[in-house]
């Protein structure tokens, strides 16, 4: 089931609220209905509730129509309890325009400050906010100090330099354009874990509870932001040839199921590439086919009624990450890998690939 349930559609774009939002506001009604206000204080309460995610929501969509102008389309917009998050469909490599996208979101918030502040000046209200007299004392005034001082908020909280919030963003693509996208990347998630650290022992210290799970949320996501990059970088730095399994096994179409069972049994390989008697490459024997079969107690019947039609060689020179890409895309378990004079010198399987990308993008909490 999806998390999401959708709820508009704006310029093209999808706006779903997260199922933790409707919980929310669920939360909120019920506790207007049980509560002692008046009716009158209820409905601005609500009032309060929904401006502060329409902001959010304008602050999201500053983001996605910044993107539509580079031709980047934006997925959908999620609205959730901790903030707004615009899909798109990729983060274009192209500094300037990674930059314009990030600050796009906030200058949504400093139109609306002008703009409200604008209507405070005219109307001679004080800028000054005191949350539980507006609560209790609703008015128009009080929703526009309100709303003041949530847009200088969102615009001040997604500034902090730190992944995911729009700061790290636009610090990353400013670092991008003196030192390229993986020292940017290295550098604007060090510093954003760096600031998340800081805030945290400030939040404990200053027993802000909500506040210290939202630093908790930034460290791990500007972690996962920089192994992201250290993956793509191994994938598009690593050839195939340099992780083919070469001590492989040839298995015949006729040969019985009883051999792969035995060799999966004692040896890395765990997928086989099946033969012809011919010596050409007809299909392959994904590990799952394997124990599906070691299951069902198959041993004596021939590979070839269990095996899978789809046998793929790629070049040795192929590197990791189209060989992944190729992999998914034709759904391989196993392909044979050739030399220069297209003769197969070994297998890649789904079971290498994962352990050798897990050995060497080894987890760690920091990293310069
Ligand atoms: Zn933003």
């Amino acid at each position: 089931m999806s998390q999401n349930i959708t709820i508009a559609r704006f310029a093209g774009i999808p706006v779903k609220l997260h199922w933790s939002i409707i919980l929310l506001l669920c939360f909120v009604l019920g506790s207007i209905f049980r509560s002692s206000q008046s009716l009158n204080q209820s409905l601005f309460f609500l009032a309060y509730f929904l401006l502060l995610f329409l902001c959010v929501l304008l602050h999201e969509f500053g983001h996605a129509l910044v993107a539509k102008n580079y031709g980047i389309k934006t997925r959908d917009i999620i609205l959730s309890p901790i903030g707004g998050l615009a899909r798109l469909e990729y983060i274009p490599k192209i500094p300037m325009q990674e930059f314009y996208i990030a600050i796009g979101g906030p200058l949504v918030n400093v139109v609306l400050l002008i703009l409200v502040s604008i209507c405070l000046f005219i109307g001679n209200i004080s800028f000054a906010l005191d949350m539980e007299y507006i609560f209790l004392n609703p008015s128009l005034n009080g929703v526009l100090q309100f709303l003041f001082w949530m847009n200088l908020t969102l615009f001040a909280f997604n500034l902090i330099p730190a992944f995911p919030m729009d700061g790290g963003r636009i610090l990353r693509s400013l670092l991008s354009m003196r030192w390229g996208f993986d020292k940017a990347t290295r550098w604007a998630t060090a510093v954003g874990k760096i600031l998340a650290l800081i805030i945290f022992v400030y939040a404990i210290l200053t027993q802000q509870y909500i506040l210290t799970i939202i630093t908790v949320f930034v460290f791990i996501t500007a972690n996962q932001e920089y192994q992201n990059l250290r993956t793509k970088k191994l994938l598009e730095g690593t050839l195939a040839h340099e992780i083919v399994l070469s001590n492989w096994t040839k298995i015949y179409q006729d040969d019985l199921v009883s051999k792969p069972l035995a060799i999966s049994a004692k040896q890395a390989e765990q997928s086989f590439l099946v033969f012809n008697q011919n010596d050409v490459l007809v299909g392959s024997l994904p590990s799952i086919f394997l124990a599906q079969a070691k299951k069902e107690k198959l041993d004596n019947h021939q590979v070839a009624q269990i095996a899978s039609s789809k046998g793929h060689t790629l070049d040795g020179e192929t590197n990791l990450s189209d060989l992944f890409t190729f992999m998914n895309e034709q759904g391989l378990a196993i392909v044979g890998i050739t030399n220069a004079s297209h003769q197969i010198v070994g297998t890649i399987d789904r079971i290498t690939f994962g352990k050798y990308v897990k050995e060497h993008t080894k987890f760690s909490w920091f990293h310069l």
